[in-house]
Formats: C-alpha cells, sequence, structure tokens
C-alpha cells in the first residue's frame, strides 16, 4: 500500500476566496498570497491519488493563529475522511495562542479519531522558547502513546522561500529533549536534522523520531536518500509529497533514480507509514477497516 504521509487540504471558503483570509493570519498571507501557491480540493487530490497509485493521504490542514479556524479546518478535513471512507488519514492542528483552547482542541480531535496532530509550523517567530514550553505541557499527554505530531521543519541554510523559518535546528533539538517519549514526524527531511544523528546524544534524543520527504525535489540532490538511509536506515522514512506542493511522481522518479532496493522503496512509500498512523488515538491496535 502506498501512504503519502504529507498532504495539505484547506477547506472551500478558504479555497474558493483565499485573499479574505490574508488579514486574518499573517503566515497564511505569507505563504499563499502568490497566486502559484496552489490549493487543492479533495477531489483533485484523490484524482491524482488515482492516476499516481497512492492508496491513502495524511490529510493536514493550516496552522491558523485563530483557534477557531484551527477547529474549522479540523472539522473540514474530519469531514473529508468521512466522505472518502479509506482514502485520508487526517491530522488535527491547533493554535498556541491559548493553551485551554488547544488542549480541549487535542483532545477533541483525538477522540474523534484522528490519526496524529499536525501540520505544526510557526512560520513567524520560529520555535521560540515559550512555544516549546507551551508544546511541551500540550503534548505531554501523547508520551508513550504512537501518536504521531508532524511538525514543519526547514533547512537553515540555502535559498530563502516564503515560510522559510530561520532559527536553525538547535530549538529542535531542545523539543525532542523535552518530549523524549512523544513519537514526532520531522517534515521536510527534518531541515537536515538526521545528519546530526551521527552525534551519540542527537541520535539518543531522536531514536523514535521519523523524516518525512516533502518537498525534497525543491531542495536536495535525489542523493539524499542514499545519505539518509545511511544515517538513519529504512524504517524512519517516510514519502509525503507536501501535495499540491508537488505531484507523489516527482518522488517516485527520484528514489528510483537513487537506485534504492525495492524492498527500501516499499517501506518508504507506505510500510513506515502504515505502522505509524493506523493506530487508535490510545496507542492501541489498529482497526480492521484500517489496515
Ligand atoms: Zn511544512
Amino acid at each position: 500500500m502506498i501512504i503519502d504521509a504529507h498532504t495539505h487540504l484547506l477547506p472551500p471558503a478558504v479555497a474558493k476566496s483565499r485573499h479574505s483570509f490574508f488579514r486574518r493570519d499573517e503566515s497564511f498571507r505569507l505563504l499563499y498570497e502568490n497566486e502559484k501557491a496552489r490549493l487543492a480540493r479533495p477531489i483533485d487530490l484523490l484524482e491524482n491519488m488515482d492516476r499516481e497509485g497512492v492508496h491513502r493521504s495524511v490529510i493536514c490542514g493550516f496552522p491558523w493563529q485563530d483557534p477557531a479556524l484551527c477547529r474549522e479546518g479540523n472539522d473540514f478535513l474530519w469531514e473529508c475522511q468521512a466522505r472518502y471512507p479509506g482514502r485520508f488519514l487526517p491530522l488535527a492542528c491547533f493554535s498556541l495562542r491559548s493553551l485551554r483552547e488547544a488542549e480541549k482542541e487535542r483532545d477533541r480531535c483525538l477522540a474523534q479519531g484522528f490519526a496524529g496532530i499536525g501540520e505544526l509550523s510557526f512560520y513567524r517567530g520560529g520555535l521560540s522558547a515559550e512555544r516549546i514550553r507551551l508544546l511541551t505541557a500540550l503534548l505531554k499527554p501523547l508520551q508513550s502513546k504512537g501518536i504521531p505530531v508532524l511538525l514543519h521543519t526547514n533547512e537553515p541554510v540555502g535559498h530563502e522561500y516564503p515560510g522559510k523559518i530561520s532559527g536553525g535546528l538547535l530549538p529542535v533539538f531542545r523539543l525532542l529533549q523535552a518530549l523524549p517519549d512523544v513519537t514526532f514526524v520531522l517534515a521536510h527531511w527534518g531541515g537536515g536534522f538526521f545528519f546530526y544523528e551521527l552525534m551519540p546524544e542527537v541520535a539518543r534524543a531522536a531514536a523514535g523520531v521519523f523524516y518525512d520527504t516533502a518537498a525534497s525535489p525543491f531542495l536536495y540532490r535525489s542523493l539524499i536518500y542514499s545519505l539518509a538511509l545511511r544515517i538513519i536506515g529504512p524504517r524512519r522514512i517516510l514519502f509525503g509529497s507536501d501535495y499540491p506542493l508537488l505531484p507523489p511522481q516527482r518522488y517516485f522518479s527520484e528514489m528510483a533514480e537513487a537506485h534504492l532496493p525495492a524492498r527500501v522503496q516499499a517501506r518508504i512509500q507506505g510500510l513506515n507509514a502504515g505502522r505509524l498512523f493506523f493506530r487508535t488515538p490510545n496507542g492501541g491496535r489498529p482497526r480492521q477497516d484500517q489496515v
């Protein structure tokens, strides 16, 4: 089974009139004011999945500042998975603007059956010490439950683009240290974080961390697959396309170009994600209809 572990869907009101949301959220404006930044409908994603042989997609919304918009986004993702059973695995997002509201939303969504949390991102201001403190409080109850938390990370060097967060990888390390038993998925290859797993203390802190490939063709040569495999092995890498940013085929051709053995590709393209996302919110056995 092929699973795309990182895609985005936003409610129709946002897709239809993105401009009206710009003044409500500065980060959203930053990422989407360029019309080339596409917004997909569920049917677009589904048709693309069918065309490219993807069975399921993990769907994320946008990390709105306004808790009400987060709630609406989460409700929309839940509707999507209910409308197309067996195709979508929704992740829930919350805003750190109010800790109490975020806790409520976390509990509401996980009780409902969301596959995890994410994509959490702090496009403005990055992962500050205060945000690490809030996240630690919010995610602590998830420890040892195996509920994945997808966190946006990006490389600290290279070209600039909208949404690229400065501040380096040290805050990511601090967060992993604060929450050693939370199952993090670091998006976009962790911004290169996996390289530092060559350091024993980083390897210890990141032992349970997964990395997704989202946006890889825009950022790295396909050699990154072989390098990541040498450092972290084949079990903690997840294929994620960041659709509608890029279609899955771009990744599959890079994996072929990198001459990855078929069994390694199978792990990256679905087996790893299957083990990670098909859990009940309590960390229990997956339901029959989920596997
Ligand atoms: Zn991201």
